[in-house]
């Protein structure tokens, strides 16, 4: 992709005349305004419009409600991701990401944005979201008006790291809001074992859907969390001057804090709006067909103010992105968008919640159905007037949830026995019957994140979908909050008449060739294939390409011949197409080799002298005992590596990476074995050797475990007397897992042989992305055992002979850095984040 700063170097031109291709430019690349991208582009729209993005974040559109996860550490960054940046190269769409757009010229139909770039359009779409609101407090800013340090909001990817960043370092927090985001907040804070407390001004948590009575049933579930929560007091202001130290409220208490989340609320982003001199209240004014005041411009999402009304949840966005682009392109040019009646169905600090209209009577006449449970965290309740639902609450059990969604929307007739509308009453107890399917109607929304109705999961499994991941991979339903997962599930497997297959694609090697591994590798090696695209030619269904399944087949014919495979572009990651690993800034990190963790003065100097060079960002010692040299940008590449003259130490890739090593017996007094030998053995054997995922390794003179062999991948332990253990499938990441004793050998030779044949039988059986804490358990260690150390399968010698053919055939990459496999390999490429600034741009 083009590089930012030359592409906002263009001039403006006249618009272009109908007719032809019209010039759509989208500022805000969230979740509204992709939508009316895809939504445009299901109809047609990719013929008739030029479309640029703008979005002043850095990266691609990514799903918001799962900062929530990202926050707890139930979801990696990776999982969120809506449409990543090959979606917009594939789709022609020039994504100007991490770029602001500061004002609109509509008379000049020009949009002028914070790098100095003019972009003229035909037709503009405003999609900025809302900005989270800090209300006024002592002590909030610092005297140049920015927020007081350790004061965060929670909106963005940002946000995210940043808080989980001061999870990391800190002890205390306070969350000031008592709704969903607050709430949010806090959950995932306490997961990190941080000391919380929840600050909220109104009576009781989540006052805006819910009544009393489930606030305090909610309140019970999360102080049970071991979140403190103080309802019905307002925060007077934040103590510190240089950094928050704590939040005073109105009687004097104060709450220590090393940060403080403000979670009090949003208010729709209508700068641009403004700027382009449109109708702006609360939010910015748009009609039934997401019209604003000005010709040619639109606004969806929680920017938009609709018939006086403002949303701040997902659901209406997907309605009016439907209406806008059956509207832009014209598909159905009377299509309008009339409101949204929003039921709220969200997962909150772990308890389900589902709320809509009243959260309790008003009028004399209406009647009134609770049924209440607080030890167990359950409290449900419906509202009827004149026979039709006109509320209903659902905390801690949302079983009932579509069916009270449909009376609601619809207003279909109630069950006389109103009980019933909360209970099963001597039915089948686990939740909607198939009865209660039947009836449900097909407009009810059942994912509320995606805005996927069961009449839509009816019609994929009509389509063909007839498992549970099909139907969500096709709808994208369960793929929010994940609060709907177990009605998908129903409902599909009511659809398909109980005939729900097991999906077939969980045992397929990669999703886009319907092969298990070793029918895959057997394909591959019969028909002599060493090309991803001819794969694909050969085994895809249609002979179709699919993007998720290049890396993984390229790992696997790189594995299978390790002679050479003929390489393309596109079948590598770009961590692996230039050697060094992609940083948020878009520059690289370089990671010398230095096996075992040792290094030398000149090594030492060298990579001082290319620091100096290159004016890397940063030098950082890695946990895997090298040196990292960070902000590297692509292009230096190769002359880093040429100026280094050390191989690469493959600090990225799916690889083997690395053998940590403690100081064994030539320095410790403890040592029971030569481990730093060993380990430098082992690393000079099977450097780079390609895996289903990385590869860690630690070699330690005993016992005591200095470096955490006992935890990595595969990990070694001298324990006297010659001996040394074998452990494979540990773990000290995200997951932490011991490694199963393989077994114990009495030489350094032993060792490097069975390290190998190891690698060689995760290589040819591990499942791509597969580690080896997964895979070990997965086959159980017995039968690791009996394979590798018993030879029960007579398949030890070739496992050995195929590893030392990789092992001759292996090749530095960074020597590729001479010359190039592709013109563009190092050629810089859209930056994923905003520019580094280097220490020497700050020093005087
Ligand atoms: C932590 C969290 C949890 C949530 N949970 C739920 C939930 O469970 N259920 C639910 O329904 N909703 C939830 N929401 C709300 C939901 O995420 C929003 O309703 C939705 O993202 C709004 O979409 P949008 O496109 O209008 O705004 P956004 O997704 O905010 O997108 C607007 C984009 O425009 C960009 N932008 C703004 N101004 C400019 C400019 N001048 N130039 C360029 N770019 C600009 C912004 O940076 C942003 O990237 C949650 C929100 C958060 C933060
Ligand atoms: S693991 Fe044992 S041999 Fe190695 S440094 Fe620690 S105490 Fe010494």
């Amino acid at each position: 992709m083009t590089d930012t700063t030359q592409r906002t170097a263009q001039s403006v031109t006249v618009p272009a005349p109908r007719g032809h291709r019209r010039r759509l430019v989208v500022v805000g690349n969230g979740m509204a305004g992709i939508r009316a991208v895809e939504e445009v582009l299901e109809r047609g729209g990719a013929g008739a419009f030029d479309v640029t993005v703008f979005g002043d974040e850095p990266y691609g559109n990514y799903n918001r409600i799962m900062l929530s996860h990202v926050l707890s550490g139930e979801e990696a960054e990776d999982g969120i991701v809506l449409n990543p940046l090959s979606w917009y190269e594939e789709n022609g769409i020039d994504l100007r990401a991490g770029v602001r757009v500061d004002h609109v010229d509509h008379a000049a139909r020009v949009v002028h944005d914070a790098a100095g770039g003019r972009t003229p359009y035909d037709t503009l779409l405003i999609a900025t979201g809302s900005t989270p609101f800090f209300p006024p407090m002592e002590g909030l800013h610092r005297g140049d008006g920015s927020l007081l340090e350790g004061v965060f909001a929670f909106r963005t990817l940002d946000d995210a790291r940043a808080l989980l960043e001061n999870a990391r370092t800190h002890r205390r927090a306070v969350v000031i809001g008592g709704g969903l985001l607050g709430l949010e907040a806090a959950h995932g804070l306490v997961t990190h074992g941080l000391e919380v407390d929840l600050v909220h001004s109104p009576p009781h948590l989540m006052n805006q859907q819910l009544g009393s009575d489930a606030g305090r049933v909610l309140r019970r579930k999360v102080e049970q969390l071991g979140i403190r929560v103080h309802t019905g007091v307002r925060t007077r202001g934040l103590l510190g001057t240089d950094r928050v130290s704590g939040v005073e409220l109105p009687d004097g208490t104060v709450l220590a804090a090393d940060f403080v989340v403000v979670a009090a609320g949003i208010r729709p982003n209508v700068e641009v709006g403004v700027s382009a001199g449109l109708d702006v209240d609360r939010g910015i004014l748009v009609d039934d067909r997401m019209r604003t005041s000005a010709e040619d411009v639109y606004a969806v999402g929680e920017c938009v103010q609709h018939r006086g009304q403002t949303y701040g949840l997902v659901a209406p966005l997907w309605d009016q992105a439907s209406v806008l682009a059956d509207h832009l392109t014209g598909a159905a040019p009377d299509a309008e968008y009339h409101g949204s009646r929003t039921s709220t169905k969200l997962k909150v600090a772990g308890v389900d919640v589902v709320a809509m209209g009243l959260s309790g009577p008003e009028r004399d006449e209406d009647e009134f159905v609770v049924f209440s449970e607080p030890h167990r965290g359950v409290y449900l309740n419906a509202v009827v007037r004149d026979d039709r639902l006109v509320g209903a609450t659902l905390l801690g059990d949302v079983r009932k949830a579509a069916v009270l969604a449909q009376h609601y929307d619809l207003g279909t007739p109630l069950p006389e026995e109103r009980t019933r509308l909360l209970l099963d009453l001597g039915e089948v107890q686990e939740g909607a019957g198939a009865g209660d399917l039947a009836d449900l109607d097909d407009a009810v929304q059942v994912c509320h994140c995606n805005g996927v109705t069961k009449g839509r999961i009816v019609g994929a499994v009509a389509d063909g979908c007839t498992s549970t991941t099909a139907v969500m991979a096709k709808t994208k339903a369960g793929k929010g909050c994940g609060s709907c997962k177990d009605l998908v599930e129903r409902i599909t497997e009511w659809a398909a008449g109980g005939n729900l297959t097991v999906d077939e694609t969980v045992g397929w090697y990669v999703p886009g060739v319907p092969l298990a591994k070793p029918e895959l590798m057997a394909a591959i090696r019969e028909r002599g294939l060493k090309s991803v695209s001819a794969v694909f030619r050969e085994l895809a269904p249609g002979g179709v390409e699919d993007a998720k399944s290049k890396m993984g087949l390229t790992s696997l014919l790189r594995m299978m011949w390790p002679e050479g495979i003929v390489e393309e572009r596109d079948g590598r990651f770009v961590n692996d197409r230039v050697h060094a690993n992609i940083q948020r800034d878009g520059t690289f990190s370089v990671v010398p080799q230095m096996k075992g963790g040792v290094t030398t003065a000149d090594q030492l100097r060298t990579i001082a002298d290319v620091a100096d060079k290159y004016d890397v960002g940063m030098i950082k010692v890695t946990g895997g005992q090298r040196i990292d040299l960070l902000g590297v940008p692509k292009e230096d590449l190769p002359k880093v590596w040429a100026d280094l003259g050390m191989p690469s130490g493959y600090a990225y890739g799916k690889s083997f990476r690395t053998v940590k090593t403690c100081v064994g017996t030539d320095f410790c007094r403890f040592g029971l074995g030569d481990s730093t030998q060993l380990g430098i053995d082992l690393e000079t054997r099977y450097q780079g050797v390609e895996a289903p995922a990385k590869l860690k390794l630690g070699v330690v003179g005993c016992p005591r475990n200095c470096a955490e062999a006992y935890v990595k991948d595969v990990g070694v332990v001298a324990v006297g007397s010659g001996r040394w253990e074998v452990y494979v499938g540990g773990a000290a990441g995200a997951t932490v897992r011991k490694g199963d004793l393989l077994t114990t050998v009495t030489s350094p030779e032993e060792v490097v042989t069975l390290v190998g044949r190891f690698i060689q039988f995760y290589r040819e059986w591990g499942n791509w992305l597969e580690r080896t804490y997964e895979f070990v358990p997965r086959l159980g260690i017995e039968r690791v055992r009996a394979v590798l150390v018993d030879d029960s399968d007579g398949m030890a010698a070739g496992l050995d002979e195929r590893m030392q053919t990789t092992v001759e055939n292996y090749r530095d990459p960074w020597q590729e850095g001479a010359e190039p496999v592709t013109t563009g390999q190092f050629r810089p490429a859209l930056p994923l984040g905003m520019p580094t600034v280097r220490p020497s741009q700050v020093r005087s």
